[in-house]
C-alpha cells in the first residue's frame, strides 16, 4: 500500500527554517517562521503562563477526559475575550480545538457537512494553510483581490468588486486582524461595508483571528469580528491562542458557530462536538486550562495583558525603526507602509528573485512571497535588513 504514496508539496516555511539552520553566517537574520521572538531572539514563556502552570501543577487532581467540546469554562472565557458582550452567549456554539489550525480545519469540515456546494472566498494572498486545507477537505476556493502591490495597502475596491461573484451560501474567509501575510487590514468603515455585502448577498463570514492583541490592542483588534458577529445571521470564528498567549506547542484554539436564530445553537453545538469526535475525540486541555485560569484571575489577567501590550509595542517600535531607516537610506517615504501595517508580518511586495538575492547577499531569510516577520528583528538587525532591501533594489 505505502508504495503508492507520492511526495506531498513541501512546506516552504519549514524548508526555509532548515536552510537558515544550515547557513554558517553569524549575521544571518531569520524573518521567516511566524513565531514571536523578543529582542534576545527568544520565544519566551509568558509570565502569566508560568504562574498558571505552577498553580495547575499544585492544584490539578485529575487528568481524566474533559468533554468533547473541551471545558465549557474555556469557551466562556475565550468568547468573552473575543466577542465581549457583542453577541448573546445563548447564540454561540463553541468547541476547543488543537490550535487555530484545528479550528480552521473543523470550520471547513462544518461547512462541508452543512453545504457541500459552498465555495470559500479567500484573500489573495492568504495564509497558505487556508488554501491547502480547503483543497484537502475538497472545498472549492475562489480568490478575491486584497493587497495592492503599489500602495501595499488593502485594495478594497478590488476586493468588493471580486466578491460580487459570490453566491448565496458561499463563505467569505476574513482575517480578524493582523492579516497574514500582508499586515494590511480593513478599517472599521470597510468592515461595515463588508457586513452590508454579506447581508445583501447572503454570504456566511468565517473569521480567522490568530493575533488578537498583536495589532492595535486586545479590544481594537476584535472590533471587526464583533461588528460582523453581531450583524449577520450566521458566522464562524476560528481563534488561536498560540501567539497572544505564547503557547504555540500546546495547541490551543477555539471554533465558534454563531446563529442569531437562538434555536439553532443546540444543533450547531452537537455538530461541532460530533466533528471533534470524528477527528481527534477530546481536544487538548493543558493550554486551554492555562488560558482559562489567566482570563478568570484578575492578577494573572492583568500581568498577561501587560506582557502582551509590551510585546505589541515592541513590534510597533521595530516597524517604526525600519521605516525610519529606509526613509533615511532612500530619502523617500516609499517604505512608510511598514509602519502602517499591523501584526507580526508585512508583505514587502517584491519578487522571489529579490528575496533570494537578499538571502544570498545578506543572509536575510524571508518567505518567497516577501513576507517578513517583524518580530524576528531587533535594534541591531533593523539596519542590516534596511541595507539589504535598498541594495537589492526592492
Ligand atoms: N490562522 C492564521 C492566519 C495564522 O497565521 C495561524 C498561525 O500561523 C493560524 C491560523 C493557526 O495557528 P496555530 O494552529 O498555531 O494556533
Amino acid at each position: 500500500m505505502f508504495e503508492t504514496l507520492k511526495p506531498q508539496p513541501a512546506d516552504k516555511i519549514l524548508m526555509l527554517m532548515q536552510m537558515f539552520r544550515d547557513d554558517p553566517r553569524d549575521n544571518k537574520v531569520d524573518l521567516g517562521v511566524g513565531v514571536y521572538k523578543n529582542a534576545e531572539g527568544v520565544t519566551p514563556v509568558m509570565r502569566a503562563i508560568k504562574a498558571a502552570e505552577h498553580k495547575l501543577w499544585e492544584e490539578q487532581t485529575t487528568k481524566a477526559y474533559t468533554g468533547l467540546a473541551g471545558d465549557p469554562a474555556y469557551a466562556d472565557a475565550m468568547i468573552n475575550l473575543i466577542l465581549g458582550t457583542s453577541v448573546e452567549r445563548s447564540k454561540i456554539a463553541a468547541v476547543a480545538t488543537p490550535g487555530g489550525t484545528g479550528a480552521v480545519r473543523q470550520a471547513f469540515e462544518l461547512i462541508k457537512l452543512a453545504n457541500p456546494e459552498a465555495r470559500v472566498f479567500v484573500s489573495d494572498p492568504t495564509w497558505p494553510n487556508h488554501i491547502s486545507i480547503l483543497k484537502y477537505v475538497g472545498i472549492e476556493t475562489v480568490m478575491y483581490r486584497y493587497f495592492d502591490a503599489e500602495t501595499r495597502a488593502v485594495n478594497f475596491d478590488g476586493m468588493m468588486e471580486d466578491l460580487q461573484q459570490a453566491k448565496k451560501g458561499d463563505v467569505l474567509l476574513l482575517h480578524g486582524c493582523c492579516h497574514n501575510p500582508t499586515g494590511a487590514n480593513l478599517n472599521l468603515t470597510e468592515w461595515q461595508a463588508v457586513v452590508e455585502l454579506l447581508n445583501e448577498r447572503g454570504l456566511i463570514p468565517m473569521i480567522d483571528i490568530a493575533y488578537q492583541g498583536f495589532g492595535d490592542g486586545l479590544e481594537e483588534d476584535a472590533a471587526g469580528v464583533r461588528l460582523v458577529a453581531s450583524s449577520v445571521p450566521e458566522c464562524l470564528i476560528a481563534a488561536s491562542c498560540s501567539k497572544n498567549f505564547g503557547i504555540y506547542r500546546e495547541r490551543t484554539g477555539l471554533l465558534m458557530a454563531i446563529s442569531q436564530d437562538g434555536g439553532a445553537q443546540a444543533q450547531n453545538q452537537q455538530s461541532l462536538a460530533f466533528l471533534n469526535r470524528q477527528n481527534y475525540s477530546f481536544p487538548p486541555d493543558h493550554g486551554a486550562r492555562l488560558v482559562t485560569m489567566i482570563l478568570n484571575d484578575d492578577a494573572l489577567r492583568a500581568d498577561w495583558m501587560k506582557e502582551l501590550e509590551d510585546t505589541r509595542l515592541g513590534m510597533l517600535g521595530l516597524r517604526q525603526q525600519l521605516a525610519d531607516e529606509l526613509q533615511r537610506l532612500t530619502g523617500s517615504d516609499r517604505f512608510g507602509f511598514i509602519a502602517q501595517h499591523r501584526g507580526m508580518f508585512s508583505l514587502l511586495g517584491t519578487t522571489p528573485d529579490l528575496v533570494e538575492k537578499m538571502r544570498l547577499d545578506h543572509g536575510i531569510y524571508m518567505v518567497g512571497d516577501s513576507r517578513l516577520n517583524i518580530a524576528g528583528l531587533n535594534a541591531q538587525t533593523v539596519p542590516i535588513l534596511a541595507k539589504a532591501i535598498v541594495e537589492a533594489g526592492v
